[in-house]
């Protein structure tokens, strides 16, 4: 096994990067850091569970995981996409992707996830390196190569505080999904100090926002790119500093504009689950647009009945935090 595990070190270490330096400055040793990060995110899906078989698939977990480590390695940088990497890494020997349909060659790139999704069912592994990757020990070794071989010295230790982040997050957000009436999930955390508050705001957006795949409580919308990002965050309903309560029933759901409103007291929901509005949205010259025809709308609630907004949390906003 030590021969294999040594293999497949050196070639994380030599993936076929693109290696422009106009492009990849020294952040990302000077190559496109596409492939790593992909790499980085499977080994976050095993090690929190997510991964039983020897089969990578284009999720939300893995597209949103992506996305994290780019915005925390590369804050400056343009977007990166998830389907270039996914499509590519066939390229270095050890990723197979599976064609959805027969006879399909899969000859010409394909550079959205919408269009991966329809073209592949996912990517399998090389049978030994799933076999090393079910073990932490391999999985450790390899994130350090990655992690070493792809990124300045500067860069490293944020890209590895992400994945201690992405891996807590993950079984954070399982927790909370599993055991939706739990108010102590919270003690089930695991985790050193300093990423706890990282590491429940992840989980806790991931729990919400799949609760509400992806619309708005209040207005309804779903917005997502093509790379997958998305218009909805997850609003605590009464605030983490109150009640320390992480359960999805004492979240939503909101875009952007919603929940700036609901957190300001423009927005409350009653309690038979309908949108109440504040007179304040009408005041000074306010040109408040669609929000003046969501007053007295039910709420767009999640499918899953322990999921739904907890009367108690909304309660409490309308006597704390919505202005009359
Ligand atoms: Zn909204």
């Amino acid at each position: 096994m030590g021969d294999v595990i040594d293999d497949y070190a050196k070639r994380f270490a030599r993936l076929r990067t693109n290696r422009n330096r106009k492009v990849w400055s020294e952040v990302t040793a000077h190559q496109a850091p596409h492939k790593p990060i992909l790499l980085l995110c499977v080994l976050d899906l095993f090690d929190s569970g997510e991964i039983r078989e020897n089969l990578v698939e284009i999720t939300d977990d893995l597209a949103a995981l992506f996305s994290r480590y780019w915005e925390r390695a590369l804050p400056f940088n343009h977007r990166g996409n998830l389907a270039l990497p996914f499509f590519h890494l066939q390229g270095d020997g050890f990723w197979h992707l599976l064609p959805r349909h027969e006879n399909n060659g899969l000859g010409s790139q394909i550079t959205s996830l919408p269009r991966l999704q329809e073209e592949i069912i996912g990517a399998r592994l090389d049978e030994d390196l799933y076999d090393l990757l079910r073990l932490k020990e391999n999985r450790d070794l390899l994130r350090g190569i990655l992690i070493e071989a792809y990124f300045s010295p500067e860069t490293r230790r944020l890209v590895f505080e992400q994945s201690v982040i992405n891996r807590g997050a993950l079984v954070y957000s399982e927790e909370l999904l599993k055991h939706p009436e739990d108010h102590r999930v919270r003690e089930t955390l695991h985790i050193e100090e300093a990423y706890r508050s990282a590491v429940r705001d992840q989980g806790f957006r991931r729990a919400v926002v799949s609760a509400y795949a992806h619309r708005c409580a209040l207005c309804g919308i779903r917005v997502r790119t093509l790379d997958w990002h998305t218009a909805v965050t997850a609003a605590h309903i009464v605030p983490w500093s109150e009640t320390q309560d992480d359960r999805p029933a004492n979240g939503m759901a909101l875009c952007r504009m919603c929940h700036w409103s609901f957190d300001e007291g423009l927005f409350g929901v009653s309690q038979g689950y309908e949108v109440v509005a504040s007179r304040q949205l009408n005041v000074l010259d306010n040109l408040p647009g669609y929000l003046s025809s969501l007053e007295g709308r039910g709420i767009v609630a999640p499918t899953q009945k322990p999921f739904w907004p907890d009367t108690k949390s909304l309660q409490w906003h309308l006597n704390n935090v919505f202005r009359i």
